[in-house]
């Protein structure tokens, strides 16, 4: 196949690249006639800063147009498999255990005869990779459309395992806009484990299964309910979270204290 450019002249033939890795793409007429795949989509803040509102926002204007959906929660602060917005909505959910295929959530969807259009799962970063990997799955072979919503990284600014999964596989990754504001002012991008005042930052992430809250506690230290009491969490920018300075009056925070 040969082409004529400008001057008139054979253009040089395509040359032959094994390491190009673009592969040819169809022509715009082709790509309608293909099923659309859904879109995996995580959007990702600190604690507070309302990603449980905009899950259950997102979950109602879906339905509001008739789509269906799973509501899907990895562990909720309430305890119930519900996703609960601190600002006081809450909606039934599916707890998803560590072992759940969540393909298998929908199969059984699809066994009772219902469509599943879009799938919602609070609390994301709790996921396994694999199951990630299982939503990205439903996206692409299901024509699925998955919000997932969660922290991006723990208490000692870590990513979690399915938040770095979902930062390796999603299609979309949006910051959720409202911001938690550190003391001083600046946005608070870290989630602080504070025990009597100081900044944690050694301990596993181990959750505390027996509650069902989220409770990130260290593996290591012996877990009274005296110390459990002490333990809070607190959104500070990256500068008071590398200084550990909590500011003044850390008493009246008081952000998500676990007692
Ligand atoms: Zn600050």
């Amino acid at each position: 196949m040969t082409a004529l450019n400008d001057s008139g002249l054979d253009a040089p033939p395509p040359v032959e690249d094994p390491t190009d890795a673009l592969s040819p793409a169809p022509p715009a007429g082709a790509r309608r006639s293909a099923v659309p795949g859904g879109r995996l989509k995580f959007c990702y803040g600190p604690m507070d800063c309302g990603k449980s509102t905009l899950a259950l926002q997102i979950d109602h204007n879906h339905a509001r147009q008739g789509r269906r959906g799973l509501v899907l929660v990895r562990h909720d602060r309430s305890g119930v498999p519900q996703i609960t917005s601190r600002i006081g909505i809450t909606r039934r959910a599916t707890e998803v255990a560590a072992v759940t295929d969540v393909r298998e959530l929908v199969r059984a969807q699809w066994a009772l005869g219902q469509h599943v259009d879009y799938i919602i799962v609070d609390e994301a970063q709790f996921l396994s990779p694999a199951q990630v990997d299982q939503l990205a799955e439903l996206a692409d072979e299901a024509g699925v459309d998955v919000y997932c919503f969660g922290i991006a990284t723990d208490f000692r600014s870590r990513l979690f395992p399915g938040a770095a999964r979902l930062f390796e596989v999603a299609d979309d990754l949006q910051p959720v806009q409202v911001e938690v504001l550190c003391w001083c002012g600046l946005p608070g991008r870290f989630n602080a484990r504070v025990r009597d005042d100081k900044i944690l930052r050694e301990g596993d992430t181990v959750v505390v299964a027996d509650t069902e809250r989220v409770i990130v506690e260290t593996s290591a230290s012996a877990r009274s309910d005296a110390e459990m009491a002490t333990v809070r969490y607190q959104v500070l920018c990256r500068r008071h979270f590398r200084s550990g300075d909590l500011g003044p009056a850390t008493e009246h925070h008081g952000q998500l204290r676990l007692s």
